[in-house]
């Protein structure tokens, strides 16, 4: 088969999307597994178009789409079968062509744990965990550590209605227990919490000096600190966790292995984590 005839196509639609790193990582990880004749591509799709783009998942044989913004609700509409995870979370980011029909799942808490797993060696399982943040990134993380047996989780966010809708998701969604804190200055992590994680959109880039307005004195060493921003991979919060003596996990490895669980997904083989890495650092001008 040339290496012109693209029969195995993926992509992200996104509104906006242009600024969407996904396709820099998955393209490095075709590379390097010698897949030429793979694509993957960046599709502005404003929300009236989002059905007739689903359709054409089909049509042209797409293997599978990633949802960014503002997509990620919206697309269950149009799919065939979700996930029990991602009917859960109540979004989906990955959709899989199976033979015509569409399955979707989501990834982004999924690679948070992976990046949990493999690079802090840490087990939810009976684990307190502490999120600060209840948008789409909060939701995935708190569902995935409840489904992996955390014990209990406290959802932080700045509004209520949203917070305390996740806790009472999370309870009636799974076995972990919950409850909803305020994100307000001076906010003090509890003692006994063994997972911090930071999953709010507050220090992306290019708002990189910016991190929340919490007391990090609260944060001791016992903990695993945690930040969802990809972009720049070690922000403020993560230096101040630093500081507290507390190991570490940043938005970039999370990133990675949900673009790992993707790649898996639509093409049956295992990503090149390093070369995704390393395409990632490139793009986002940070040193390896
Ligand atoms: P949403 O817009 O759905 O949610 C944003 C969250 O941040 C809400 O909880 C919001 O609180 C909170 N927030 C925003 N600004 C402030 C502020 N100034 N003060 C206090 N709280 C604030 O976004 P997502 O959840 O989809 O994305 C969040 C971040 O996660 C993004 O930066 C994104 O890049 C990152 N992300 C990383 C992934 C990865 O693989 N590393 C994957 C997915 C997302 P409120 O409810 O009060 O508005």
């Amino acid at each position: 088969m040339g290496k012109s005839y693209l029969d195995n196509l993926v992509g992200v639609f996104g509104h906006p999307v242009a600024e969407n790193p996904t396709v820099v990582m998955i393209e490095a990880a075709f590379h390097a597994a010698g897949m030429e004749n793979w694509r993957y591509l960046t599709i502005e799709i404003p929300p009236e178009h989002l059905a007739e783009a689903m359709k054409a998942v089909t049509t042209l044989n797409m293997k599978g789409i990633n949802l960014t913004m503002p997509h990620k609700v919206e697309v269950l509409r149009h799919l065939d079968e979700i996930s029990e995870a991602a009917d859960k979370i109540g979004a989906v980011n990955t959709v899989v062509n199976r033979s015509g029909k569409l399955f979707g799942e989501n990834t982004d808490g999924k690679g948070f744990l992976e990046s949990l797993r493999k690079d802090g060696g840490i087990d939810p399982k009976n684990k307190r965990a502490v999120v600060l943040g209840a948008g789409g990134a909060g939701r995935a993380i708190c569902i995935e550590l409840a489904l992996a047996g955390c014990r209990h989780i406290t959802v932080v966010n700045r509004s209520a209605n949203r917070g305390e809708e996740l806790a009472r998701r999370i309870e009636e969604k799974t076995s972990a227990r919950a409850d909803f804190m305020a994100l307000t200055p001076g906010f003090a992590v509890p003692e006994n919490t063994d997972i911090f994680v930071q999953a709010t959109s507050i220090g992306l880039y290019p708002d990189t000096g910016a991190k929340p307005d919490i007391e990090y004195d609260s944060i001791l060493p016992s903990m695993t600190v945690c930040d969802v921003i990809p972009n720049p991979p070690h922000t403020e919060f993560l230096t101040e966790a630093e500081r507290r003596g507390a190991p570490t996990l940043d938005g970039m490895g999370m990133l990675v292995y949900q673009g790992t669980i993707g790649f898996r997904l639509w093409t049956g083989k295992e990503a090149s984590v390093d070369a995704m890495k390393s395409a990632l650092q490139r793009e986002f001008g940070v040193a390896d």
